[in-house]
């Protein structure tokens, strides 16, 4: 009983905050994408990782995933519509990854660690509260991080924006003309010249998100760093935006979604 109550106070928490995104929020692709990746995730991970059988491993995965994956679109709604609240619906993105690291190793997920456990990555620190706060540094983000700082000077910071989006902020005064924002793990910048900055802001602020998902599977903590290897596997495309069709892919696809509704 206690199990589905949690669901219900998740399902509810979600659509309250939803409501303040309607086109994304509505959007079945979306949706259906968070719910997919979490289920699958849990489901592979519970029999390779935790070692549980096929039949319950759907069962548990179907449930958590599906909760864990509504918790995560309605923090990419939130941050799409509104890259100020970004902090917010990160905050939600990563208890979703929260919930499905923990359905993956087969601990309890609709428990009452659903209000108790959080975490939040700020550019290069990684917050995390399981009763009593934790602060580690992101080693990853660390290194992309001061690279931006102390590279070419047409990177101009943005405090403001780096404080409510969850990244490093810098905006870009010799862009090349055809991207109009990049993001690399820990840092992003936006074309100085834009006419529609707060939407490549948002577009980029779902990198962020993207690039906190694969520690759902696997982060390497050492005391006070941590190593959040898998954010190659979604922060690194950016990098290769001379690829073709990089328009096309998934995670653009999934930025636009969130950041750009049609
Ligand atoms: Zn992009």
């Amino acid at each position: 009983m206690g199990g589905r109550r949690n669901i219900a106070v998740a399902f509810s928490f979600s659509l309250l905050l939803g409501r303040a995104a309607d086109a994304q929020w509505n959007d079945p692709k979306l949706v259906l994408g968070q719910v997919g990746f979490n289920v699958a995730v849990s489901f592979v991970g519970k029999m390779v990782i935790g070692h549980v059988p096929p039949g319950p491993a759907l069962k548990q995965a179907l449930k958590e995933g599906a909760v864990s994956g509504l918790v995560a679109h309605a923090g990419y709604s939130i941050s799409g519509h509104h890259p100020r609240w970004a902090l917010a619906g990160k905050a939600l993105a990563q208890k979703s990854v929260g919930m499905t690291r923990r359905s993956v190793r087969d601990v309890p997920v609709l428990d009452q660690s659903l209000l108790t456990h959080w975490e939040l990555t700020h550019s290069f620190i990684h917050f995390k509260w399981d009763g009593a706060p934790h602060a580690q540094i992101d080693v990853v983000n660390l290194a992309f991080s001061t690279y931006f700082a102390f590279g070419p000077d047409h990177y101009d910071f943005d405090l403001g924006r780096t404080l409510t989006s969850g990244s490093l902020v810098f905006r870009n005064f010799a862009a090349p003309s055809h991207l109009r924002g990049m993001y690399v793990p820990g840092a992003l910048w936006v074309d100085a010249f834009d006419d529609d900055i707060p939407n490549v802001l948002s577009h980029e602020i779902i990198h962020s998100f993207q690039a906190e998902r694969g520690s759902a599977l696997k982060q390497w903590e050492r005391g006070v760093f941590r190593f959040n290897w898998l954010v190659f596997a979604s922060g690194v495309p950016a990098l290769l935006s001379g690829w073709p069709e990089h328009g096309a892919r998934w995670h653009e696809l999934e930025a636009d979604g969130y950041a750009d509704p049609r």
